[in-house]
């Protein structure tokens, strides 16, 4: 019989959150317009798909990508494609390594 690894919940969201880290090249922190101690974070993954955690985000309109006013903000001029419910920036490049403060 082998063991399971046991995995605690605090260690599984640890986990995840430095996943999302690692995988994330930009992103923006805005408090909520109802609630400012509330911040959503809006990113953009390696591979240029745009990501949000607010609640326009998650609520998905049929046939639409997600999209929400952040994630407008963070892509501000840059072209998007649509692939399935997420929108990826076309030829997405990665900002230059800022050192962070
Ligand atoms: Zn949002």
């Amino acid at each position: 019989m082998q063991s399971k690894p046991h995995f605690t919940r605090e260690q599984r969201g640890f986990a995840r959150r430095v996943a999302n880290r690692m995988l994330t090249q930009e992103h923006i922190e805005t408090p909520s317009d109802s609630d400012p101690k509330v911040i959503y974070t809006t990113r953009i993954m390696i591979d240029g798909k745009v990501m949000c955690d607010c609640r326009g985000w998650t609520i998905r309109k049929k046939y639409q990508p997600r999209q929400c006013k952040h994630a407008r903000e963070l892509i501000g001029s840059r072209p998007t494609r649509t692939d399935g419910e997420f929108l990826y920036v076309v030829g997405y490049q990665a900002p230059p390594m800022a050192e962070e403060a």
